[in-house]
């Protein structure tokens, strides 16, 4: 099944961890915070947002239920 993953903006502080895990998925914006490119999170990307979301240092990045 397809997973989708967010990023909470109101913890999110910009500073690129998760686009260094994994840049397939999030991007870094002018805004100064991480945007999630894909709807759906490809089977072979999950390790590494399941790193992205380890190496957050706010815990903004969650798995959609
Ligand atoms: S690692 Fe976390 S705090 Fe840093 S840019 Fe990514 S989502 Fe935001």
């Amino acid at each position: 099944m397809a997973r989708q993953v967010e990023v909470d903006h109101n913890r999110c502080e910009g500073h690129g961890k998760c686009v260094l895990a994994a840049p397939e998925v999030f991007e870094h914006r002018e805004d100064d915070l991480s945007h999630v490119l894909v709807d759906d999170v490809p089977e072979a990307l999950v390790t590494k947002v399941d790193r992205a979301i380890r190496v957050c240092p706010r815990q903004a990045i969650a798995w959609r239920d």
